[in-house]
């Protein structure tokens, strides 16, 4: 260490960064960029995930999943299908945070990580943390990049802001076009398959998701033997789903999209 102290204090002296080429100095270091999750880690878990609320559908889901005893996670955002201030959104944030499901931030309006500055990044993503805080008291730990798109910038933003970006190893293809006859086969093959854990990603803003895929999925794979965990809870120990939490606020003029 001496010897890269005094080759730091040599190279101000003369004005010179030689970090290229004197091999006494030490490597700059690196931002750390956020670990991303693609899979669960407990073996028989399915993780089922939502993104893109909240909108109409969360009360029945949470009826659904009841039936299952399934907890599942919502990554949610601020100003997308819904103002998550409009009262009945409020009621649904609070009415999964009730139930014992876990909620994550997906950008306060669904944007493209990867196409946003550095101070954009973090306004998208501390909208939606502010949203939850005040709604229901909790900081979340967990995040998924809206179209699953991220760079090396976005993960520094979403390490910078404590927090792990949530991928997934099954989509349902809900948003993607797919009918609800195709999501249920898609998850038909996959109960067939059984894997050791799943990740799946749906979204809580289509009916039939929440009326047609969602029945069906937690059907076929309950009769696999799987539990259904949240994404805390399939990653294993050390992953958080909260920062933190402390009461929730009352809502007021400034809770607005
Ligand atoms: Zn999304």
């Amino acid at each position: 260490m001496r010897s890269s102290v005094f080759a730091l204090l040599a190279a101000a002296v003369v004005g010179v960064v030689a970090q290229e080429t004197s091999p006494a100095m030490p490597p700059l270091e690196k931002r750390a960029l956020a670990t991303v999750y693609t899979k669960c880690k407990v073996a028989n878990t399915v993780a089922i995930t939502f993104d893109d609320g909240p909108y109409s559908y969360e009360q029945e889901l949470i009826t659904t999943l009841a039936k299952y005893k399934a907890k599942a996670t919502f990554f949610l955002n601020g100003h997308n299908w819904a103002c998550i201030y409009d009262d009945s959104r409020i009621a649904a944030v609070k009415a999964l945070y009730a139930a014992g499901h876990e909620l994550g931030g997906h950008t306060w309006s669904h944007a493209n990580m990867s196409s946003l500055t550095w101070d954009k990044m973090h306004n998208e993503m501390w909208k939606v943390e502010e949203a939850l805080i005040r709604i229901v008291g909790v900081n979340p730990a967990l995040f998924r990049p809206p179209y699953g798109e991220y760079n090396n910038l976005a993960l520094s933003a979403i390490a910078a802001r404590n927090q792990s970006a949530i991928m997934w190893d099954f989509d349902s293809g809900d948003s993607s076009g797919k009918t609800p006859a195709q999501t249920n086969a898609l998850y038909d093959t996959l109960a067939s398959k059984k894997p050791s854990s799943v990740l799946t990603l749906n979204h809580s803003t289509y009916n039939t998701t929440a009326k047609q895929t969602i029945p069906h999925a937690l059907e076929v794979l309950s009769k696999r033997g799987y539990k259904f965990v949240t994404v805390s809870q399939c990653l294993g120990g050390g992953v958080k789903a909260y920062q933190w939490t402390q009461k929730a606020g009352v809502k007021d003029s400034t809770w607005k999209c």
